[in-house]
């Protein structure tokens, strides 16, 4: 672990499949283990999150044990600047958070296997873990048989409304400034509750991205487009330097921008306000 600076009223939450990993967990297990005909078949039949279960519990009676699992989540692709700029942020002193409609388990794992777990208070995701007979479970999030979201965005899926979960984090931690980095449609929810002030950091080409483009007067926040892991680095800690400056004026104190400003020092020229693209522009 880096030493964190003093907290920076800064909160950054990170989207994880193709986000800080580069694919998606679920697809990376099932492909990697050899169930992707029955996941296909099956997947029209039921949601998502329930098919995961239901495909760890065919797994388990096929012989797949969870160090198997393990084996082929701590290989899961992920862009070489990624763990840098996770510590970066953290040693700026941001407070880490992690929102996802992967699972715990899956999750925990990968960021254990990088050594990277601390460096987050919290991660907001799909209940996951190995019971008792070694098989992996994974649950909703919000569970839609008893206690739905209540979410009419028809982007999100019934385990999982992050809107929601932003919501709450605003409503608990909203003297923060907010970065939010994403690629999927389920990120569009969450990024329409960000506030002006926040920063929303869709992932270029991408559905969240595609999303906002249609109709980016939705969103109060500021829009910084990344497309890779090294771009999500430099994106990510000019806006934290930018905020930090910021603070700082307006405290007039002299909170140190000497970490962040180091980590810069050898990145490209800063990117200025990202412009979307003529095409994807809205029409109105
Ligand atoms: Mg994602
Ligand atoms: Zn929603």
């Amino acid at each position: 672990m880096g030493s964190q600076a003093p907290m920076v009223d800064i909160m950054v939450v990170f989207d994880f499949d193709k986000t800080i990993v580069d694919c998606d967990t679920d697809n990376w297990v099932i492909d990697n283990l050899g169930f992707t005909e029955m996941f296909e078949k099956l997947l029209p039949t039921m949601p998502w999150n329930t098919l995961m279960d239901l495909m760890m519990k065919t797994m388990h009676e096929k012989g797949v044990t969870k160090e198997d699992i393990v084996e082929v989540l701590n290989r899961t692709p992920m862009h070489d600047r990624i763990i840098p700029a996770i510590k970066s942020a953290y040693d700026a002193g941001c407070d880490l958070r992690i929102l996802s409609d992967a699972n715990r388990f899956f999750i925990e794992t990968i960021l254990d296997h990088h050594g990277i777990k601390d460096y987050f208070t919290e991660i907001h995701t799909n209940p996951g873990y190995v019971d008792e007979n070694g098989r992996v479970r994974i649950f909703p999030h919000h569970d839609f048989t008893t206690a739905p979201h209540n979410c009419d965005n028809i982007l999100c899926p019934p385990n999982m409304c992050k809107g929601v979960v932003m919501k709450q984090l605003l409503a608990n931690e909203g003297d923060n400034t907010f970065i939010y980095l994403g690629d999927g449609n389920g990120d569009h929810c969450p990024s329409l509750k960000l506030r002006e002030g926040d920063c929303c950091m869709p992932r270029k080409n991408y559905p969240l991205w595609g999303v906002i483009s249609s109709n980016p007067n939705l969103i109060n926040a500021k829009i910084h487009g990344w497309s890779d892991g090294g771009d999500l680095e430099r994106v990510l800690l000019s806006l934290i330097h930018d905020l930090l400056s910021n603070k700082q004026e307006k405290k007039g104190g002299h909170q140190s921008l000497a970490k962040v400003d180091f980590k810069l020092k050898n990145n490209v020229p800063r990117p200025s306000r990202e412009v979307l693209p003529p095409a994807l522009s809205v029409s109105q």
